[in-house]
């Protein structure tokens, strides 16, 4: 990029990511090119640095992780085929046999699952900490302790931790952080500024956008930190997904800050009248300022996204429940949310809490807003709450 781009707002970089300077007769997106196998022109080239395989991703590959790597102002970004397999590569890259990593209690259920599984069987302990820590995860870090694995907002729970209290004890201890920043897209917050060592991103959600493809990304500031992401990928054979994936991906990059203001602004609106209902028991939002980690947000993310949930009465039957849910007509029931159409989900039986106790024990409804009318969807909830006490 041209050295505009220090002064260039999000919006403007976004647009801006990734291009190629123009030449004559090409188009504005960088060709798709479809291949295992890379050509070179002799022999010194072919063994020379550089990308040598299929796996490693062509032109469209490198102008999506440019893209990145520039709106995070990393060092780089390596693709995952999806988000999940993004969180698995950032941990691999820093944990060994006998080691231990302390994961928050609000992470993403396959998180938690490839811990509890791959992780334990590689030797690798897992300890979960309450999300609302903060420094006190100082007291937890021990001289096996290899990672500690964040997520703000908390997946279901939307728990926003204090990243820099938590990173500030890592770094202390010369322990690697991690984070999922999904919920954030990689704009709402800046996890470097934070001091994060490296970031994820489930680029299937908002930056993909549009419900279509399956995609992830590992990022970090400190170039060792990211030729470590490098290698653990080329190692386990993780490529970089399809052409067509990341062509997708970088499109919708292009139009992000549009559709996640638009989701923003009517989820808010969602959850402000949820929150006005007597019978829902809380509403999940760190944007509302009933929020208990509302101040938090308020210091670290530069607005919200468009997914939140809210709880029930512990009085719900799953009758009722099935019965508002089943019958909605805009939203769909399905978890991968960050697509331009609305989403609920009954998120209870993937809840888990190994800490603090859970005050709240009614059921989870998580909402994904998409870029539906906000008064059609709150017409369909309202429709859903009557069905609810039928
Ligand atoms: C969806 C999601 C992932 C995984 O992304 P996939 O591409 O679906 O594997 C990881 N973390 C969070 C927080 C997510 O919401």
């Amino acid at each position: 990029m041209s050295d505009d781009a220090a002064r260039w707002s999000l919006a403007t970089r976004l647009v801006r990511a990734g291009r190629v300077s123009p030449h004559e007769r090409t188009a504005v997106n960088p060709p798709i090119q479809r291949g295992s196998t890379v050509l070179f022109s002799d022999i010194e080239a072919l063994h020379g640095p550089g990308k040598s395989y299929g796996l490693e991703g062509f032109d469209v590959h490198d102008a999506l992780t440019a893209a990145l790597a520039d709106i995070s102002s990393a060092a780089g970004a390596t693709l995952a085929p999806s988000g999940l397999a993004a969180c698995t590569v950032a941990l691999l890259s820093f944990v060994s046999t006998g080691g231990e990593v302390l994961v928050t209690d609000s992470v993403y259920a396959p998180t938690r699952r490839f811990c509890d599984g791959l992780l334990a069987r590689m030797g690798v302990t897992t300890r979960y900490f309450d999300p609302r820590i903060g420094a006190g995860i100082a007291d937890l870090i021990s001289d096996r302790t290899q990672v500690i694995f964040l997520e703000s907002p908390g997946s279901l729970t939307f728990e926003i931790q204090d990243v820099p209290a938590i990173t500030r004890a890592a770094r202390t201890r010369n322990v690697i952080s991690i984070i999922d920043d999904t919920w954030s897209a990689g704009v709402l917050f800046k996890p470097f500024d934070h001091g994060v060592d490296v970031s994820v991103q489930a680029l299937t959600k908002y930056q993909a956008g549009h419900a279509d493809v399956l995609l992830g990304a590992t990022l970090a500031r400190d170039p060792q930190h990211m030729a470590r992401l490098f290698r653990t990928g080329k190692e386990l054979g993780i490529g970089c997904g399809s052409a067509e994936d990341a062509y997708l991906t970088l499109r919708g990059l292009r139009t992000m800050p549009l559709r996640m203001e638009r989701q923003a602004a009517s989820a808010l609106r969602i959850a402000q009248w949820l929150e006005q209902r007597d019978d829902v028991s809380s509403v999940l939002h760190p944007a509302l300022p009933s929020h208990p980690d509302h101040a938090l947000f308020q210091r670290d993310f530069s607005g919200a996204a468009g997914v939140f949930a809210f709880t029930l009465p512990r009085s719900t039957t799953d009758r009722a429940l099935a019965a508002m849910l089943d019958g909605l007509s805009l939203f769909g029931l399905g978890f991968s949310w960050g697509g331009y159409e609305s989403l609920a989900v009954n998120c209870t039986e993937q809840f888990v809490r190994k800490t603090a106790a859970w005050k709240d024990s009614g059921p989870i409804v998580r909402l994904s807003i998409g870029l539906e009318d906000p008064d059609d969807l709150i017409a369909d909830l309202d429709a859903g709450f009557a069905r609810l006490h039928a």
